[in-house]
């Protein structure tokens, strides 16, 4: 007997990732197709990098016109698909300068290197970081969370980094002082169980970082890119940061990642002092170009946070229904956590047996992170079995 496609998986890779019992043929829009014949709405779509969803009219065709030009070309030249998509993200964005890199994780590091080297004139050395925050599985991501499941075994970490309580003003306000570099936080958690920032918290923030002139740098890599109805997370508070990374949705399925930055650290690197070789892969920048003409253009990023509100709505007319199990619903946009009493991942599976695809975060947090094209009516749909699945909890 020949040996199946997940056995061999097991047999080849290193034992990193627990996969789906589900072979995938196709996506199309919000669908996933399985090798069986079965077909699936996706509601973490890509663990939010499919914002537009499968098999994209406007992706595809701009991938296509770009891999006959050129596939790559190295950063020693211009490329006009890059230039064009840093001129829709600084536009987007209002932020002064990028980089592009191939990742989230990447993306962080780069701003570490940009924040490190920010700091040299004022002496200013020490990068806090929230508790339960993920940056990414890369060494220098690794020290700016405090969570085991990612960091043990790994250590030593980077020095002179320190984690704060989330939401916790009195713990920001004793951890910060004029050594401190800057603050590194996802203004919504995503890995962390899909918290959100406190309207407080975020004033504080910025009254500190008046205070001693340290850079706030947000990791929008999940957040980003429209997912909560506004480019950036943070434009849902009143907060300034000086550094902003973005992966994830931005490539458009495509590797992609980029370090924004502000007048304050826009001429920090000069010549030479960072570089990537795929970073800014002109078929990505391509991509991204796509997405950007969606989103903004094109009105998605607006209906991200119509939709998104309806799904929350939603969500917490059924936590009345069930409110021993339902504990919170959390979130913004098309990237919402509904917090349950129990471990999410039987109510994930029974989902899936029903056609319906979720993510469970943090063990008891059911995560919802569909593609900005999700309707109304599936929307509806996954909340229906979700009702007659908690029913049967009862
Ligand atoms: C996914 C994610 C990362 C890491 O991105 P990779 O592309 O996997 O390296 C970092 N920060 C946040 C908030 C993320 O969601």
């Amino acid at each position: 007997m020949s040996e199946s496609m997940i056995e061999k998986e097991a047999k080849y890779f290193f034992h990193t990732f627990h996969r789906l019992p589900l072979e995938i043929d196709r996506g199309e829009g919000v669908y996933l197709y399985s090798k069986d014949g079965k077909r699936y709405i996706d509601f973490f779509g890509g663990l939010a990098v499919n914002a537009l969803g499968y098999n994209h009219p406007g992706i595809n065709a701009a991938i296509e016109k770009q891999i006959h030009r050129y596939i790559h070309l190295s950063n020693y030249f211009v490329q006009d698909a890059q230039v064009e998509l840093a001129e829709r993200i600084i536009a987007a964005s209002g932020f002064k300068r990028l980089f592009f890199s191939n990742s989230g994780t990447e993306a962080v590091e780069g701003a570490i290197k940009l924040a490190r080297k920010w700091g040299q004139k004022s002496g200013k050395t020490r990068l806090l970081n929230m508790s339960n925050s993920f940056h990414g599985r890369t060494m220098g991501a690794l020290s700016l969370t405090d969570r085991p499941k990612y960091r043990e075994g790994y250590d030593p970490f980077l020095q002179n980094t320190e984690t704060v309580q989330f939401n916790d003003i009195s713990d920001l306000r004793a951890k910060t002082n004029e050594q401190t570099l800057g603050v590194i936080l996802e203004f919504i958690q995503g890995e962390g169980g899909i918290n959100v920032v406190k309207k407080e918290f975020a004033n504080e923030l910025t009254v500190l970082q008046q205070k001693y002139g340290f850079l706030v740098i947000a990791d929008e890599i999940q957040t980003g890119v429209g997912r909560t109805g506004t480019f950036f997370a943070f434009e849902h508070m009143d907060v300034h940061p000086d550094i902003v990374v973005i992966a994830k949705a931005i490539g458009g399925g495509l590797p992609l990642g980029a370090i924004l930055g502000n007048e304050r650290v826009a001429d920090v690197f000069s010549y030479g002092e960072h570089g990537t070789t795929f970073g800014g892969n002109p078929v990505a920048c391509a991509a991204g170009c796509a997405v950007m003409e969606e989103i903004i253009q094109k009105g998605l990023m607006k209906q991200a946070g119509v939709i998104g509100a309806s799904i929350k709505s939603k969500a917490l007319e059924m936590q009345k229904e069930f409110p021993r199990i339902i504990k919170e619903v959390r979130g913004l946009g098309c990237m919402l956590g509904i917090e349950i009493d129990r471990d999410g991942q039987p109510i994930v599976d029974e989902l899936r047996n029903r056609g319906l695809l979720i993510n469970c975060t943090n063990t008891t947090v059911l995560r919802l992170l569909p593609p900005y094209i999700i309707t109304q009516e599936l929307c509806d749909q996954l909340m229906g079995e979700l009702r007659s699945i908690l029913k049967s909890l009862k």
